[in-house]
């Protein structure tokens, strides 16, 4: 995918996990890739059509004085909100070196780098006891609220015979499409704690649910693991 790079920003800042470095601060250095298609701003010469990289560079600077981490590793997780200021960009590769670590060594610098980006996935919503309506409207909202997740379509919720056996009322199913920032891991963990505020208890397998959520697909991954199945 095409790109934009950012290449060693300094910012003045007070991250590390000595209370000196969090008083006196020190030097760190940022560079980006920043994934995104250039097609359209390529033939309009609009800026608009493109992130303005320097957009990008005040908003690292201002995030990155505004607030104190203890571990780069912290501090390059949160600098990626770019993604999420930042609606084109797709994807983001990101390096902060450190070049005075207090090791008491000398060394050229230290620096960690992360890739983090939008992903694509299918969530299907089912609820068979109570109002089944409000269940799926909920944890849609749910869905909507939270950090790092756009919902880009609902489809309209249908009704469904149970499936496995055992003796239930009919389902209300739905199924959303999400961007999201978060690995699978996280957002299974998200969706059961959303399940849990909607009352979920899981007492017989296929029995009846107040809300359930399963991460149909997610990009093209193909996993098959004790927590996770996807697809599913
Ligand atoms: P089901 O959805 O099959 O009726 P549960 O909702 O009780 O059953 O889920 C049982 C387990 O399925 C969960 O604890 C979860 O770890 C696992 N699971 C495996 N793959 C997925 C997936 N793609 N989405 C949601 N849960 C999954
Ligand atoms: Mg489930």
């Amino acid at each position: 995918m095409d790109n934009i790079k950012i290449k060693k920003l300094d910012v003045f800042a007070k991250h590390g996990v000595y209370k000196e470095e969090n008083v006196l601060g020190q030097k760190f250095v940022f560079s980006a890739v920043l994934y995104l298609d250039t097609a359209k701003a390529g033939v309009s010469d609009e800026l608009e059509d493109s992130v303005n990289y320097g957009e990008v560079c005040h908003f690292i600077r201002e995030f990155a004085e505004g607030r104190t981490f203890k571990l780069l590793e912290s501090l390059a997780e949160h600098t990626a909100a770019v993604l999420d200021r930042f609606p084109l960009v797709k994807r983001i590769d990101l390096e902060i070196e450190k070049p005075w670590a207090p090791i008491g060594l000398p060394l050229e610098s230290v620096s960690v780098q992360i890739s983090r980006g939008w992903h694509q996935a299918f969530i299907a919503l089912g609820s068979n006891m109570g109002d089944k309506k409000k269940y799926l409207d909920d944890a849609v909202k749910a869905m909507d609220d939270l950090d790092g997740c756009r919902i880009v379509t609902v489809a309209d919720y249908i009704e469904t015979e149970p499936y496995g056996g055992v003796e239930q009322d009919d389902f209300l199913n739905g199924c959303i499409a999400i961007d999201t920032l978060k690995e699978p891991e996280e957002l299974l963990d998200f969706l059961m704690d959303v399940e849990a505020q909607a009352g979920r208890v899981r007492t017989i397998h296929w029995g009846p649910r107040t809300l359930d959520l399963d991460i149909l697909m997610y990009d093209d991954l193909v996993m098959n693991e004790r927590r996770l199945t996807i697809p599913h």
